[in-house]
């Protein structure tokens, strides 16, 4: 069960493993965090969590608020050094994989059930942000999904079947409020999502590892763990300068696994995103953008973006299996931002990241035991904000009280992701869906 092993260790020497944050404007605008320690002891907890992403700190979280003492907490860089702690900060209900696909897949009873866990998700987070909220979120509240395509009745069926179906109650908006408040013709009918949040990510994820350090997970970072190995009743998870012994395992490593557990690697499709910050746009904002809140669009290859209350517009998308350099992503988001505000032509861009989503091909994330004791809570995708949190509590009350809620993820178990040739197929798949959005948006304008 000793997973690489000496080969893990040297991939982490070699990539200069001890991570800190990548310069991203969460990075730049954390504030002073007091880092937690590096693992150089052996220890003993009843569950070991591999990864401090949002979904092993949600996971630690869960377990301490059900009593679980000193669940132990290992993440390779610092927490939130992941996917969570530089995203585009939207945090809103559902999957990756749509409400409808959801039905297809399992029918409507279980999408319900399964779509209800992330509104349970999300009030659970406004719960533990109580009190530091305008520390961590933008105070306008809402994301609209704003549609490309000339589809006022498809857009009108949605938000009537999101009602009736999943009781998510969304406001639909048409086109022309949508170019009142956002100056693009490319832009038709929108929904709102009311209560969507936009998040500094990173303090969101850092404030769930306090809260779990505070309820009693011992959390450790610069800790890679390099294998896990059954003994006798337990697990050994070994990291370079340490190790633990744990009664259960939860694996929560999602795009960065590498080869650390041969079956959850080879479900996962590491697929890279990009985001842009401006520099302060002044009173131009107000010649593209004048609403506070989130935006996205309906294309395949959306982009989504908000206006910082400083007047600087982060701005994401596109998914890449391709990791460019700083200047050049630069270049790559502007383009695409000009696409939709061409007024705003010789802004500056501030600075400019990318991170990995881990991907599952059903797009639905992984959550399960690999044998018993060992577990697994990963695939998040693109929209991991609030669902990490369904899936911390699902995993959390298994272990914790022998909940069963967890099987609700069963249909959508560890799929082989194709490696190696996975990641160049997702990059083919996208490049299809984007010429496909090219030729609709052709047709769109002759
Ligand atoms: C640029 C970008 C924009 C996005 N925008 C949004 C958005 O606006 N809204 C939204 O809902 N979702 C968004 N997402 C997706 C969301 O960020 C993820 O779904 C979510 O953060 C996944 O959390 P996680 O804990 O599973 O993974 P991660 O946050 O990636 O955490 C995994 C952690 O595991 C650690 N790890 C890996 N291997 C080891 C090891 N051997 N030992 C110890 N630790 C290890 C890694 O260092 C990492 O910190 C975006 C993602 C990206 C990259």
């Amino acid at each position: 069960m000793d997973s690489r092993g000496k080969g893990l260790d040297r991939e982490y020497v070699n990539a200069g493993q001890d991570h800190e944050h990548i310069d991203s404007f969460f990075s730049r605008s954390l504030g002073p965090e007091d880092p937690f320690p590096k693992l150089d002891q052996d220890t003993t907890t009843p569950v070991c969590i591999i990864g401090g992403g949002l979904a092993g700190l949600t996971t630690a979280l869960g377990l301490a608020e059900r009593g679980i003492r000193n669940p132990v907490v290992l993440e390779a860089n610092r927490i939130g050094w992941g996917a969570s702690g530089r995203n585009g900060g939207f945090v809103s209900l559902g999957y990756s994989l749509g409400p409808f696909g959801l039905i297809e897949k399992v029918g409507e009873e279980q999408a319900k059930e399964l779509y209800q866990l992330t509104a349970s998700a999300m009030k659970l987070i406004r719960e533990r942000i109580r009190g530091v909220e305008e520390e961590i979120c933008n105070t306008a509240e809402g994301i609209l999904r704003i549609s490309w395509f000339d589809e006022e009745r498809e857009v009108r069926e949605y938000v009537e079947k999101m009602e009736r179906i999943f009781d998510d109650k969304l406001e639909f908006w048409p086109r022309e409020k949508i170019r009142e408040h956002y100056l693009t013709d490319r832009y038709y009918d929108a929904y709102l999502k009311p209560r969507g949040l936009l998040t500094h990510c990173l303090k969101f994820t850092c404030h769930m590892g306090k809260l779990a350090a505070g309820r009693g997970a011992s959390i450790y970072e610069k800790s890679p763990v390099l294998g896990v190995k059954k003994t006798n009743g337990g697990w050994h998870v070994r990291t370079r300068h340490g190790s633990v012994l744990a009664d259960q395992v939860v694996y929560c490593c999602s795009g960065y696994i590498r080869g650390l557990q041969r079956r959850l690697s080879n479900a996962t499709l590491p697929v890279a995103t990009y985001v842009l910050l401006t520099e302060p746009l002044g009173d131009r904002m107000q010649e593209a953008v004048r609403l506070p809140i989130g935006a996205t669009d309906t294309r395949t290859s959306s982009n989504y973006y908000w206006p910082l209350p400083d007047g600087r517009l982060l701005w994401g998308g596109r998914v890449s299996m391709f990791h460019p350099s700083q200047e050049k992503l630069k270049q790559i988001m502007m383009k695409d931002l000009l696409h939709v505000y061409p007024q705003l032509k010789r802004i500056r861009a501030e600075v400019a990241w990318g991170g990995t989503m881990g991907y599952s091909k059903h797009k639905m994330p992984q959550i399960g035991k690999l044998e018993d004791g060992l577990w697994y809570c990963q695939g998040f995708g693109g929209h991991g904000m609030c669902s990490t949190t369904a899936g911390g509590e699902v995993v959390s009350a298994a272990i914790a009280e022998g909940d069963e809620a967890y099987r609700l993820f069963e249909p959508f178990g560890l799929d082989y992701a194709g490696k190696p040739f996975g990641p160049m197929v997702a990059q083919g798949a996208y490049w299809l869906f984007q010429t496909q959005d090219k030729i609709r948006e052709f047709r769109k304008n002759r």
